[in-house]
């Protein structure tokens, strides 16, 4: 299974095969499509068939493991055959908003000090949670510091660390909710230069001028440890 999203998230369509398709799903050798996990959501869009035929693909989520991706069809959709060659094309203007907000969430991560205890990419929203007392959280600081961190531009780049590495750097993982991927020899993390580096498997921007200007909309306590903080894009 080439899970293109991982080198490149920009791609927005590829040409795939189905291996096989159930009620559980459809895999396919080849996919562009997100899964959900790490507080991302999975993508939408469609597998385009030669006959001109449209399957839309309403979500995405891992099966068994890691490299077991499933494409969620609504109900009263013929399955297509294993074998059957498919153009694979996720909803790109989602996608792209959930890019921008996930890694908005890095620089939040960034801005607010504590442990990050939970978080959810949505689509033009986003929220984080922070072990934290109540009291010491301004919604105007902290969106002029990730509005500045935003126009500053950082580059925005995946680094590969082996297992070994990580363990030795306890400190790179700031979410407790979300363990890293290891075991597979190698973690993937996301640096954002001079800013945040930790393991993530999602998807991100390249830089961060590309997330646009934000706002916290939002901040809630929930609980006496835990913060909840709310951002959004300014103008979707
Ligand atoms: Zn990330």
């Amino acid at each position: 299974m080439d899970a293109i999203f991982r080198t490149d998230p920009y791609t927005q369509s590829c040409e795939a095969t189905v291996l096989r398709a159930d009620e559980t799903g459809i895999r396919l050798d080849r996919t562009v499509f997100y899964p959900m996990g790490g507080g991302q959501p999975g993508d939408h869009g469609v597998l385009r068939l030669a006959d001109g035929s449209v399957i839309p693909i309403r979500d995405t989520v891992k099966g068994t493991g890691p490299d077991d991706i499933l494409h969620l069809t609504g109900p009263g959709v013929t399955l297509p055959a294993a074998g059957t060659k498919v153009t694979a094309e996720i909803d790109w203007e989602r996608r792209h908003r959930l890019m921008r907000m996930h890694t908005c969430l890095h620089l939040l991560c960034a801005v607010v000090p504590g442990e990050v205890t939970g978080g959810q990419v949505g689509d033009g929203k986003g929220r984080l949670d922070f072990n934290l007392p109540e009291g010491g959280l301004e919604k105007e600081a902290i969106a002029a510091a990730l509005n500045r961190l935003i126009e500053e531009d950082h580059p925005v780049r995946p680094v590969w660390i082996t297992d070994e590495e990580l363990a030795a750097k306890p400190e790179l993982v700031r979410t407790m909710s979300v363990k890293p991927p290891t075991g597979a020899g190698r973690v993937r993390l996301l640096e954002i230069e001079g800013v945040d580096l930790q393991p993530c498997g999602g998807t991100h921007v390249r830089s961060t001028a590309e997330i646009g200007r934000v706002e916290v909309t939002k901040m809630e306590s929930k609980g006496r440890q835990n913060r909840r903080v709310y951002v959004a894009l300014v103008g979707e």
